[in-house]
């Protein structure tokens, strides 16, 4: 048996607990990994809690990232000690995820840690670091530079939100913060954000089209901040949707993608393809600020995963936070 999140089904919704799980209970997978390292983003609070219907298979360990060393391999691109990322492709959802001590995972899933990136910075960046970085790449191949103007991230001092500051600053970008937390300010400007604005600035009802303030934009709130991004977005920009922290709605108009030629960029992280995965890693490796992203995270224990999962559903979670599984 081995330590485990453990997420079962209760009277009422579902039930989190720190128990003993045993490899009886695996499902099928070819590869077997000693987790190392796990992380928090928004999806395992809402797993952790209950509180979206994301487990969809009981019982199930939560956590949908780890990263550690390979036990032992029926795959033939692996073989025990390798080091690897997994992230996504619905682990912690609908197969056995991250928190645990070991986990039997599919090798086609599965990234080769890059070199010059530890598993614990991985796993600092995890889901929510990768998202960010694919949403930078998304805007690259859109052709979008830091000479068409400046780049808003909206939940700036969020997991996603801040990696999308670090890596945009680095790019070049002017970029402007959203954040309900302006105490952060110093934070945000650390992580290289040019201003900082209020999200109430953005969460209201606004017009179909506003001034242009920005050439592009990393989203992770959804709704009408989103509505309200893409209506404040300069001609023949674009904005990478990749979040939802205030809701699943997007109240717009289509009048900046008729009248502006704007672009809105869907992001998916979880079913994202291995090559797509592979340059992202790289990139991240060789672009991301090392001493930026120590700064944005903060470590917890296995113990402290179930509460720290209430507490980022709560906007409490500032950067991102790693989980040091052994
Ligand atoms: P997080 O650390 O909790 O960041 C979310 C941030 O959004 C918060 O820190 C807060 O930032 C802001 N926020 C929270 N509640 C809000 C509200 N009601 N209205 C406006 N802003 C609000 O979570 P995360 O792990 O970075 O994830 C961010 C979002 O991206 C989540 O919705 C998550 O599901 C999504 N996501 C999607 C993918 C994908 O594949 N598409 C991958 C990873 C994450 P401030 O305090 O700065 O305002």
């Amino acid at each position: 048996t081995f330590k485990a999140i453990r997420i079962d089904k209760a009277d009422k919704g579902t039930v989190a607990s720190l128990t003993q799980f045993d490899e009886s209970e695996w499902m099928e997978g070819d590869v077997v990994v000693a987790v190392e390292w796990s992380t928090l983003n928004y999806k395992d609070g809402l797993a952790l809690t209950g509180k979206g219907p994301v487990v969809r298979r009981f019982p199930m360990i939560a956590g949908i990232d780890f990263a550690g060393a390979v036990i032992s391999s029926e795959h033939p691109k692996w073989k025990a000690g390798d080091k690897v990322i997994g992230t996504g492709w619905g682990m912690g959802e609908t197969h056995l995820g991250a928190y645990a001590e070991k986990t039997r995972v599919k090798g086609d899933w599965l990234v080769r840690l890059p070199e010059g990136l530890s598993a614990r910075e991985a796993m600092a960046i995890g889901t929510a670091g990768f998202t960010a970085m694919l949403s930078v790449l998304a805007l690259e191949r859109h052709g979008i530079t830091p000479a068409d103007g400046p780049a808003v991230v909206t939940g700036a001092a969020g997991g996603v939100g801040s990696v999308a500051v670090s890596l945009l600053a680095k790019a070049g970008y002017h970029v402007i913060a959203s954040t309900g937390r302006v105490s952060e300010s110093a934070y945000l400007k650390d992580l290289g954000a040019a201003e900082i604005i209020n999200r109430e600035e953005l969460s209201g009802a606004g017009r179909p089209l506003g001034k242009e303030r920005w050439a592009a934009g990393v989203d992770s709130v959804g709704s009408t901040t989103l509505a309200n991004v893409l209506s404040m977005t300069k001609a023949h920009g674009a904005i990478a949707a990749c979040g939802l922290a205030g809701g699943m709605d997007l109240p717009a108009t289509v009048a900046p993608f008729i009248l502006r030629g704007v672009c809105l960029l869907g992001i998916d992280s979880v079913m994202c393809p291995l090559p797509l995965r592979d340059v992202a890693w790289a990139r991240l490796a060789t672009t991301l600020d090392k001493a930026k992203l120590a700064e944005m995270t903060r470590e917890i224990t296995l113990d402290e995963v179930i509460g720290a999962g209430s507490d980022i559903l709560a906007g409490k979670i500032r950067g991102r936070v790693v989980v040091k599984i052994v």
